[in-house]
Parts: structure tokens; sequence; C-alpha cells
């Protein structure tokens, strides 16, 4: 995907602060982060979103769960806890449209729940 930008910063195309890599999955810090810790972690294939994996992908996505485990206790939120959660569509408010996981914690987060 030539526009996407998440592909790019796979490619190494456009700069990310990595904290996890391997053949199939990156951690990067988010950009503009919501929380004191604030990773998203991603598939290096382009699957648009959740509700576009296909079972050829289940594999990456469990994969990509272990990494969250992994990179929580990394970044020392383990204990205090942290929140993993993929927004899908307009309604959770996706903005990039390659599958990611955020990975938030280091500080007390907001209930989940509707936009005020
Ligand atoms: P979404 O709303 O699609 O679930 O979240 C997209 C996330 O990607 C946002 O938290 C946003 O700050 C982050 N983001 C967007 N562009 C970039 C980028 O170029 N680099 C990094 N590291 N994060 C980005
Ligand atoms: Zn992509």
């Amino acid at each position: 995907m030539s526009d996407c930008i998440f592909c790019k910063i796979v490619e190494g195309e456009l700069p990310s602060k990595k904290v996890y890599e391997d053949d199939e999955i990156l951690a990067f810090h988010d950009i503009q982060p919501a929380a004191p810790i604030h990773v998203l972690i991603i598939p290096k294939k382009h699957i648009a979103s959740l509700d576009d994996a296909g079972p050829e992908d289940w594999a990456v996505i469990g994969h990509i769960q272990r990494v969250a485990k992994q990179v929580a206790s990394e970044s020392g939120v383990s204990e205090s806890g942290y929140r993993v959660v993929t927004n899908v569509g307009a309604n959770a408010g996706q903005i990039v449209h390659h599958l990611h996981y955020h990975l938030m914690g280091g500080a007390r987060l907001s209930p989940l729940g509707l936009h005020n």
C-alpha cells in the first residue's frame, strides 16, 4: 500500500521510535501519545483493520497480543496496568487504515465508552 503511512514506517521510508521488531511485527511510540506509555503494535503486512483480517491473519494477531504483554513489561506497566485496544472504522475513530493495536499505560486511563 504505497499511500499507507504505517507501511512506510515498516519500509523505513518514514521514521519511527521502534520498541520491538521481528519478521512479522513492528512496535513503535505513538507520535501523539495519549498516555505516558503509548505504543502502536502493527503487523508488517498491510491489513486495513481487524474487520479486514482473514483466517491467514489470526496467527499474527495472536502474536501481537504476546508482543503487547512483552512491551508492557519492558515499559514497566505490567503491575500498574495497561490497555490494549484497536479501533475499527468511523465510529471507533480509526484514522490510520493499517491494523494497529494501541498499548497505553503509565497513568489511570479514562473509561471506554461514548464520546462526550
Ligand atoms: P487510530 O485512531 O487510527 O486508532 O490511531 C492512529 C494513531 O496513529 C494515532 O494515535 C496517531 O497519533 C498515530 N499516528 C498517526 N500518524 C503517525 C505517524 O506518522 N507516526 C506515529 N508514530 N504515529 C502516528
Ligand atoms: Zn499499510
